[in-house]
């Protein structure tokens, strides 16, 4: 699964925050949780599931599902006479034994309409297997279900527009299973170390089309209107992996070797399922290459839905997206690796680690989100070189590091609140990038060694993390204790502090380490790269204590000693080097980390010399991200910068290849408030991208905010992304009432992502905007968002923050009634519970 807090990344690191101040990430603050000490076993096995074989239809009106159920079981080891079945919010009708063809009636009790507990008619034993047939209605929107960082609901099936009365929003059903909420659907025993196959037949509407896991078996057309679609999934895997989608999609058919794969859209965005989805075969046919284990699975399809409760969903071989995918040619243009192709590539490896070998318990969930993390960055190394993979691993070690919680937990946790917590930036990011840094450590070819034995060893089984290890020292020869002690059993990264001193007479430099963190001492193995007269000399070392230092003898003054020279620890360092240091390392050091770090030196000394240097040669970089990164970070105030900058700046913006970074100089140049530019701006805005026409109607608007007014009129019919942003900016400055409809039009209808890309400007429009009907319609979408949204990290004190300032607003224009709207806004969003329950 992808979750909400790495789409708000995407919003607010991605493409989307061209014309977003940073500060939203920074304000971020979460209350302190009380830690909760429960000790989460991996639930005994009783019973096993074998196979799950399902009839179902849909009552559109009732958003009920009407389901037959005949699941076939067998004791695990122990003799039993008993089962439980998790079922949620049900309405049980029969419960029987399935024997010669006849329905038996058992006794069950249906305890809090959460397990179905069933006297079996007999004690079994592990050789027998026996059938239970259920009749059942699921109805989902009764069940109380709670929200979470990674999903914020939890009903397992949902009806979208059932009653097509929203004229906007197509009629679709689909479902969520992880984490148990499958069990809201059909009976079973909702826990990821159980593994069936399955059958599913839904009867719908015959104008729908349908999609579950495996292959369409059969359709048959009814006689009242409604087919029947038979889905086989022949291979076993978990209940959370099961899906069913139904509604209008058009399937684009393409494919991998000679296995299908297919993509499902709605019939508007049909015409884009080749350019966003196209990617898929070559991404199955080098994840299979590189594991050393071919695509398990009989297909592949993705389907992109409205009103997804989360980011995406791994299901097997049915990935489900979120509709931040609902995308047209002219977004994709501005799309590179971080919008979407991140998320095929995360669903993608789940298929293996996470479906095939599936974590065995919440606790090992970095068995499968680490690994779908990782491949993130594995994908954009392979597709787009190591500038982007190395890109990508650090933008997920930062997040793990800007959040001052995440260092308290283990990777592999025993003890948590709630399994839905287990989805957070500990399980993704900081797993992904251990991953990262442990290939670095074994080498490519032994690690990946290590994970075909992991997958052939556990395949249609469950792993954990334990199993990893054993996998990886059967394929490299070396222990492996120490590290998964340390970073899957432990908590915390070493804060590393690094001095040089440098002997003339003895011809020695000197190497000072000292670990700052409290907690653990870390072991690390540490490239140490010399470079001096000309050439680099490569040590490896290692880190055994809190403090250790290294010594290293040169002919001459070493040019640079760049410790950690690998670039893949997951480390906060404070390294004293000097900028002349960064500045020969920007030049002479090979990775994207070496320069992104002499750019983070020299952007906060900008007015010396070597930081010049390192920001004027970073403007021409050859990743895009660090012409960005410099780009943002210069410091136009200073005369040298502005000078040698200002003809870089304005070349950028007119020819770089990349629309991001032609984006991100018109914005920097649009600063400069520079009369002569208004052309470059006018020639800027016929451009094929989104991003850059928003930055040029954002310069338009520094230098006439009339005109600008009034062009961005010409853009409401077409835009997305930044422009839109763009638009609502311009409009949130210096329109009104004529043009709130547009904004809030925008803003209500936003995605997830939109709207947190609109919010600021949303709010400064509904704050100032003549008319209080108006404002008032505002403030309720602002309440609304901020009851959706709060529990996500941060996101609660940024939106009461708006919501404080509108009320001062108001206020100053004596508008009572929003004055009133606002403290009630308020007053609700404060309210919302952190609803956390134990489980
Ligand atoms: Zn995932």
């Amino acid at each position: 699964m992808i979750n909400l807090r790495t789409l708000s990344k995407i919003v607010l690191s991605g493409i989307l925050a061209v014309s977003l101040s940073t500060s939203y990430g920074q304000q971020a603050t979460k209350p302190a949780e009380p830690a909760i000490d429960i000790y989460r076993e991996t639930p005994p096995k009783i019973n096993d599931l074998v196979h799950t074989k399902l009839d179902v239809r849909f009552d559109y009106k009732k958003c009920f599902m009407y389901g037959k159920e005949w699941v076939t079981l067998k004791p695990h080891f122990y003799p039993t006479d008993s089962l439980r079945l998790d079922a949620k919010g049900m309405d049980i009708k029969n419960v029987s034994l399935v024997k010669n063809g006849k329905n038996i009636p058992l006794k069950y009790k249906y305890e809090d309409s959460l397990s179905l507990a069933i006297n079996l008619d007999k004690v079994y034993r592990n050789n027998e297997s026996y059938t239970i047939y259920i009749d059942y209605t699921s109805k989902p929107n009764l069940l109380k279900a709670k929200g979470s960082a990674a999903i914020n609901d939890a009903k397992g099936l949902y009806f979208i527009n059932p009653d097509g009365k929203d004229k906007d929003k197509p009629t679709q059903i689909w479902t969520q299973g992880e984490t148990e909420s499958s069990s809201a659907w059909f009976p079973t025993i909702d826990k990821p170390e159980q593994k069936t196959t399955d059958e599913i037949s839904m009867t719908v509407p015959a104008k729908y089309v349908t999609l579950s896991n495996g292959r369409l078996a059969s359709q048959k057309i009814n006689k009242d209107g409604t087919r029947t679609d038979t889905w086989k999934m022949d291979l076993p895997h978990s209940p959370y992996l099961f899906m069913m989608a139904v509604g209008d999609f058009k399937i684009y058919h393409d494919k991998w070797r000679n296995k299908p794969v297919d993509y499902y859209m709605e019939p508007k965005y049909a015409p884009y399922a080749k350019e966003i989805f196209g990617g898929t075969p070559e991404i199955i046919e080098f994840y299979s290459k590189t594991l050393g284990v071919d695509y398990p699975w009989n297909k592949y399809a993705q389907i992109v839905v409205r009103d997804y409760v989360s980011g995406a969903m791994e299901n097997t071989t049915a990935t489900l997206h979120g509709e931040f995918l609902n995308t047209t040619h002219r977004q994709l243009i501005d799309a590179y690796y971080d919008f979407g192709h991140q998320t095929i590539a995360h669903e993608l490896f789940h298929q293996w680690f996470g479906d095939y070998v599936t974590a065995e318990s919440w606790s090992n969930l970095t068995m499968n989100e680490s690994f779908a993390d990782f491949s993130e960055a594995l994908w954009a190394e392979h597709k787009y070189g190591k500038d982007a993979g190395d890109a990508h691993n650090y933008e997920g070690m930062e997040e793990y590091l800007r959040d001052p919680e995440a260092a308290s937990k283990d990777l592999v946790r025993f003890h948590y609140d709630d399994r839905e917590d287990m989805f957070d930036n500990v399980s993704y990011q900081k797993g992904g990038c251990i991953l990262y840094m442990l290939r670095n450590y074994l080498g490519n070819e032994a690690f990946y060694k290590g994970l075909n034995i992991y997958l052939k060893t556990n395949a249609f089984k469950n792993g954990e993390a334990q199993q990893l290890r054993l996998a990886l020292e059967e394929a490299s020869g070396r222990d492996l204790n120490w590290f998964f002690n340390q970073w899957y059993y432990g908590a915390g990264h070493p804060k590393l502090s690094i001095s040089y001193k440098w002997d003339d007479a003895s011809k020695t430099e000197t190497v000072f380490l000292d670990q700052k963190q409290d907690g653990q001492t870390f072991k690390l193995p540490l490239a140490v790269d010399i470079y001096a007269g000309g050439k680099k000399v490569r040590h490896k070392a290692w880190m055994n204590d809190k403090m250790d230092t290294l010594t290293f003898h040169s002919d001459t003054k070493p040019d640079l000693v760049n410790v950690d020279a690998e670039k893949t620890t997951v480390v906060e360092k404070t390294d004293n080097k000097t900028l002349g240091e960064y500045a020969f390392q920007y030049f002479n050091a090979p990775l994207y980390m070496d320069r992104y770090e002499a750019i983070e030196a020299a952007q906060v000394k900008q007015s010396e010399k070597d930081a010049q240097k390192i920001m004027l040669a970073a403007l021409k970089d050859k990743y895009y991200g660090l012409r960005m990164k410099a780009i943002r970070a210069l410091n136009m105030k200073n005369d040298d910068i502005h000078n040698a900058a200002l003809p870089v700046l304005t070349a950028l913006a007119q020819s770089d290849e990349n629309t991001l970074v032609r984006a991100s100089a018109l914005t920097a140049l649009s600063k400069l408030k520079i009369q002569a530019n208004m052309d470059m701006y006018k020639q800027a805005l016929k451009s094929e991208s989104y991003a850059v026409q928003g930055a040029a109607l954002a310069g338009i608007n520094q230098l006439d905010p009339a005109q600008a007014l009034q062009l961005a009129k010409g853009f409401e019919k077409d835009n997305r992304g930044i422009l839109t942003q763009s638009i609502v900016a311009v409009y949130a400055e210096s329109g009104n009432s004529a043009e709130w409809p547009f904004v809030y039009n925008q803003f209500s209808t936003a995605s997830t992502g939109g709207k947190f890309g609109l919010v600021r400007n949303f709010a400064k429009m509904t704050a100032r905007v003549d008319n209080s009907a108006d404002a008032q319609q505002g403030i309720e979408e602002l309440k609304e968002m901020g009851i959706k949204y709060k529990t996500i990290n941060g996101i609660g004190p940024f939106l009461t923050g708006l919501l404080n300032n509108i009320k001062e607003q108001r206020t100053t224009l004596k508008d009572d009634a929003s004055v009133k709207a606002a403290e009630d806004a308020l007053k609700v969003v404060s309210d919302v519970k952190e609803t956390k329950e134990t489980k």
